[in-house]
């Protein structure tokens, strides 16, 4: 990027809502239905079927707002967003539009480099979802599946506070990582749980004000929302450099062209004439009903990563991973609580666990191996029963199949060869048959230590620990 362009970003994210039935009817929402069988009357939109707001819902609109210390509205209204499509029968959507449910907010996000960012959240609205247009299943015509409309839609909006691709993708992630952690959304983005619109527009270095911005619809994934916005970033500084203006408009990403393409000039809110929806009533939340959900919210992420750090003495960006998920900070905690060190967890967890898991392409919420058993582990390498390259068989065992590990060491006869006269006989061993190397290294040449340390290691079958061979070769040889 040009030194003398600053990007701005503002996203808005379409987080689906993990409630068990629609926002304004009681059909299931369940995922993978045969078309148009989760839709009733209400989701077909006949004339004069009423929609019944789900409490559910508006539950967990409140627990997001919440947990960004927003201003949860007293009262707010549900508006009709006017626009003609195919999947909207209705010929609108209800949405939030002057009074949303949620209003401003913060959210922290953590950079690659360890640093924090604070982002305003500008408000986060109510909404349903329209259906979907099918191109694939008929030849010659376009099916309509109403599966999805009235599907529970919390739209967080942010305000233009990101100064790069990579922070618009740290702020998508903190969002996901919240909603999941909130447990009010599967956070699943292959199956459309999580949308992000990137808005985006790039200013001389030092200007007050922002220049005009594009939105780039529907993105999936955290990669793409970086790589689409590096691409939009670049274009615009293109355009303003050649003497051009960059034009407001819709545009969409093309992930195998890695490039984001326009699709339609930019609607004004003007264009949808919002009015309130005379079918429900003005929504009031008592103080009563947000304490309630304050109560069932868990130990925040931000919480918990300060806990982390400040009881556990873990690096930020380890405190990071370990509360990005629900899943993986309890198995911290819990091998923690069953005596295992801290900073060994965390790169058990961040380090070999997670390689398995990812092998396998599983998620935290499947390790096979109990935390008590990954306790166990760590117990044995503390306590230098296990060497790391021997705790790595043990933790290859525990993987695949049950058992405990003091019974594997044992079985498999896994135990580290501590400083131990059997440890010393194959030490001397290895001395007794490199008498060159014994006389390189005695005349100075210390790197030879390593290829003796290595030796030392082979002939022990991986069972010896690297810093005690070497400590050990050095009191033999008296240096
Ligand atoms: P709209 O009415 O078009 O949806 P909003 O004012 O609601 O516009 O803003 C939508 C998003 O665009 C917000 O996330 C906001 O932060 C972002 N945004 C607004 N202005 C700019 C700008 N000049 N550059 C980048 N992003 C912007
Ligand atoms: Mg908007």
């Amino acid at each position: 990027m040009s030194r003398h362009w600053e990007p701005v970003v503002g996203i808005e994210v379409h987080v689906q809502l993990a409630t068990r039935s629609k926002i304004f009817s009681s059909t299931s929402v369940e995922f993978g239905a045969e078309p148009n069988v989760r839709a009733n009357l209400i989701d077909l939109a006949m004339p004069g079927a009423l929609p019944v707001l789900n409490e559910e819902a508006v539950t967990m609109a409140v627990k997001f707002g919440l947990a960004i210390d927003a201003e949860i509205a007293e009262k707010c209204v549900f508006d009709r967003k006017n626009y003609f499509y195919p999947d909207l029968p209705k010929g609108y959507q209800i949405s939030q539009f002057e009074l949303p449910i949620v209003g401003r907010g913060q959210l922290s996000i953590f950079l690659e480099d360890g640093s924090v960012r604070q982002i305003g959240i500008t408000r986060a609205h109510l909404e349903e979802d329209a259906g979907k247009s099918v191109h694939d299943r008929f030849s010659e015509s376009t099916g309509i599946d109403l599966n999805r409309a009235g599907t529970p839609l919390l739209e967080i909006v942010t305000e233009p506070d990101m100064r790069s691709a990579a922070e618009a993708a740290a702020c998508f992630r903190q969002i996901h990582s919240l909603v999941r952690w909130l447990e009010i959304c599967d956070g699943n983005l292959a199956e459309g749980s999580m949308r992000c619109d990137a808005n985006v527009s790039v200013r001389p270095v030092g200007d007050e004000s922002f220049g005009e911005r594009t939105e780039i619809k529907n993105i999936n994934s955290f990669r793409f929302v970086e790589r689409a916005l590096n691409y939009e970033i670049e274009r615009q500084i293109d355009v303003l450099e050649a003497g051009g203006e960059v034009v407001r408009e819709t545009r969409q990403y093309d992930a195998t062209r890695d490039m984001t393409l326009s699709m339609r000039s930019k609607e004004l809110s003007d264009d949808y004439r919002y009015f309130p929806d005379p079918d429900l009533l003005p929504l009031r939340l008592s103080s009563e009903f947000v304490a309630r959900a304050r109560s069932t919210m868990p130990e925040l992420p931000q919480q918990k990563l300060e806990r982390f750090i400040s009881d556990y003495s873990l690096a930020q960006p380890v405190a990071v991973r370990l509360t990005r998920d629900p899943s993986i900070a309890s198995y911290f905690e819990s091998t923690v609580a069953l005596g295992a060190d801290p900073q060994l967890s965390a790169n058990w967890l961040l380090g070999e666990v997670a390689a398995a898991l990812k092998r396998e392409e599983k998620d935290y919420a499947d390790i096979p191996v109990s935390s008590a058993q990954l306790a166990d582990l760590i117990k044995r390498l503390q306590d230098k029963t296990l060497s790391s390259t021997l705790a790595k068989v043990v933790f290859e065992h525990i993987w695949t199949s049950d058992g405990s590990v003091d019974e594997i060491i044992e079985r498999q006869g896994l135990r580290q060869l501590n400083d131990t006269d059997e440890l010393r006989t194959l030490v001397q061993r290895i001395i007794t048959d490199h008498p060159d190397q014994i006389e390189q290294i005695q005349s100075g040449a210390t790197k030879v230590m390593g290829y003796l340390v290595g030796q030392v290691m082979k002939a022990s079958q991986g069972k010896a620990d690297p810093r005690q061979v070497s400590d050990l070769l050095k009191r033999m040889l008296n240096i």
